[in-house]
């Protein structure tokens, strides 16, 4: 079963609403060739103007985060269905950047994946270990951890719009990258998980990304690893040079 390249931004709390369309103005006409499925993840503010910008292209406009709930008295968030009126494709849930600063536990995070599964929205779920999991030979604990947390009860059937992006904490925005041996390493582990959990047929559809100081100059021998499906990316895509040569493939 061929799985699709995802090259998928997150670009956290940067850009404008006119920083935003410039980039993706800049952005599209790199985008024509290419045979990857191209996502960014804007601020809430500029969900709008860039998924009217983006138009027909290739490139999918999505959220960082949302509410688990449908409506109602909750101060500040954002629902799924606000998300979808304003052009949004998928949203990221259970950044490691949610878990450490807003207090994310898995439980918060299985009930934002259960919104986004019963709204339709197609969502990439982030796990990855710390540096001292890693150090202690931890890292799939934790990962199992995550992933039960996450994936709970819910069905392969439920799963066919999630996409995992494995994320190790220490190699995100610090430089560091897992080499490509062993992001594949831990993406076949992680595949095994799947296959244990939901069956060898579901778990070779689901796409998992690779995060954590992506760039031009490692993407591609991280890419032909088998198991690694493309690349969540934080830093590099904010700017439209390093981001249009990523897309490239
Ligand atoms: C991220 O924020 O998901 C990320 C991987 O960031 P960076 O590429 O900057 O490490």
């Amino acid at each position: 079963m061929k799985r699709p390249t995802i090259i998928a931004g997150n670009w956290k709390m940067h850009k404008t609403v006119g920083e935003a369309i410039d980039f993706i103005e800049e952005l599209i006409p790199h985008t024509e060739e290419t045979d990857c499925e191209i996502l960014i993840a804007v601020p809430f503010t500029a969900i709008h103007a860039s998924s009217s910008v983006a138009g027909d292209s290739k490139i999918a406009i999505g959220a960082q985060n949302m509410s688990d709930q449908d409506e109602g008295a909750f101060t500040g968030e954002i629902s799924a269905k606000m998300l979808k009126e304003v052009g949004t494709s998928f949203v990221i849930l259970g950044h490691s950047e949610r878990r450490a600063h807003f207090a994310e536990t898995d439980e918060h995070i299985y009930h934002k994946l259960r919104r986004a599964i019963l709204e339709g929205l197609p969502a990439i779920l982030c796990v990855g270990e710390s540096e001292a999991d890693r150090e202690v030979g931890k890292s799939m604990d934790t990962l199992k951890k995550q992933l039960d947390g996450a994936l709970k009860d819910l069905k392969p059937k439920q799963l066919q719009s999630v996409v995992i992006a494995y994320e190790p904490v220490w190699a995100i925005g610090t430089g560091k990258t897992a080499t490509p041996e062993i992001a594949q390493e831990t993406h076949a582990q992680i595949r095994k998980y799947l296959a244990e959990r939901v069956g060898k047929n579901w778990a070779s559809r689901v796409c998992i990304l690779y995060g954590g100081s992506v760039k031009p100059s490692n993407i591609d021998n991280l890419l032909n690893q088998p198991d690694i499906d493309g690349a969540l990316i934080g830093g590099a895509s904010l700017d439209v040079k390093a981001f249009s040569q990523m897309v490239q493939r």
